[in-house]
């Protein structure tokens, strides 16, 4: 791990070594038991100013969500999920995720589903459930309380539609992309989590391996963009 760790404030943020922080990437998950590739980067688009951050859930599909989801960066849980990250899962640390987001330049996400609202988002639903209490402490969010956060500064909530059909992950560390959802992958961007300050390497690959098993156990299959 301890080469994606390593940090170098240069005004830009954060510098990755490039061939070190593929090779933690795959050995993380190579160890977890997962099949592991090294993704074609011509598949990543540029995220655009004021996109919206949401969650790397696999039904963000072309059509059914709004443009500016789609072309915004992803991290399970949107900007719940970076609260958690930084082990502030309460609705402070919600609201300091969603303007640090901000800060960075993209707008605020969350999301449900039309069966079960605010709780359609499985990151969501595993935190408040406690799945991942050892990670990131004891949650204290109300969803619905959580969403007005967003709406107050900004972000933004879509509620999606239709099962998990994820075959795998796509796992990207290309600062500034992202890759738009077809169905076949959840859509993670790693580079996003790391520019927050607060984030370690080693809590975000936990969460998003985690997740995915959770969510789509027969998804062990993870392709990473460097
Ligand atoms: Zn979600």
């Amino acid at each position: 791990m301890a080469s994606i760790q390593e940090r170098s404030v240069n005004g830009n943020g954060l510098y990755f070594p490039r061939n070190g922080e593929y090779s933690s990437v795959e050995n993380f998950f190579l160890e977890r038991g997962w099949n592991v590739k090294h993704g074609d980067n011509g598949i990543l688009v540029g995220t655009s100013f004021q996109s919206v951050l949401n969650c790397g859930d696999d039904r963000f599909k072309n059509g059914e969500v709004p443009e500016d989801h789609r072309y915004g960066p992803s991290i399970f849980g949107g900007a719940v999920g970076i609260a958690a990250l930084r082990r502030e899962p309460t609705l402070e640390g919600v609201r300091r995720a969603t303007l640090d987001i901000s800060a960075l330049g993209y707008r605020a996400g969350m999301h449900g589903d039309v069966e079960n609202d605010e709780l359609g988002c499985g990151f969501n639903r595993l935190l408040l459930n406690g799945y991942f209490n050892g990670v990131v402490g004891t949650p204290a969010i109300d969803l619905k309380t959580a969403r007005q956060v967003l709406d107050e500064h900004g972000g933004s909530y879509v509620d999606l539609s239709g099962i998990h059909t994820a075959v795998g992950l796509n796992f990207n560390f290309v600062p500034g992309t992202t890759i738009l959802s077809d169905g076949n992958n959840f859509g993670v961007d790693g580079w996003f989590a790391l520019l927050i300050d607060g984030v370690e390497p080693d809590r975000l690959l936990e969460l998003t391996a985690a997740t995915v098993e959770a969510l789509k156990p027969d998804a062990k299959n993870v392709t990473i963009y460097t």
